[in-house]
């Protein structure tokens, strides 16, 4: 495993943590709030982004060492969920809006098969990412505006 792709894992997976740590706080503020019929404290837990991204970096660096090419799966596999969930939502999203069409919006740095597509205008079936990796946008289009 690369360090580019070691770092790529992190740059996946901690922000996830650090997300559902949020969420744990406010959830657990409601909830215990709840029970004392009382009002939530707006409590938050200290950010852990530098201890996950150490923990992560050992566990990583010894998965490489004793199956050489699994780490890069793991990575692959956590960056091709997070790629789906976008995909999913922004498909969902559209869908409640009666939008039935998008306009392929290539990223900057967008690969030259995803340049040819930029401009096009898709059903909203069609999945917004072309492939793996595909940062280009779905621009939805209003039907009657
Ligand atoms: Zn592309
Ligand atoms: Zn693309």
């Amino acid at each position: 495993m690369g360090t580019i792709t070691q770092s790529l894992f992190l740059a996946l997976v901690v922000p996830l943590l650090a997300a559902r740590r949020a969420r744990a706080a406010v959830e657990a503020d409601v909830n215990v709030s709840e029970h004392l019929d009382d009002e939530p404290v707006g409590l938050w837990l200290p950010d852990r982004s530098e201890h996950y991204t150490k923990s992560f970096s050992t566990v990583l660096t010894i998965i490489d060492e004793v199956l050489p090419g699994e780490a890069d799966r793991l990575t692959a596999l956590v960056e091709s969920i997070e790629a789906d969930s976008t995909q999913e939502a922004t498909q969902k999203a559209m869908k409640f809006h009666d939008v039935e069409k998008y306009q392929f919006v290539a990223g900057s740095d967008a690969c030259d098969e995803c340049k040819a597509d930029n401009g096009k205008i898709y059903p909203v079936s069609r999945n917004p990412s072309h492939h793996r990796n595909c940062n280009c946008e779905a621009k939805p289009i209003k039907e009657n505006p």
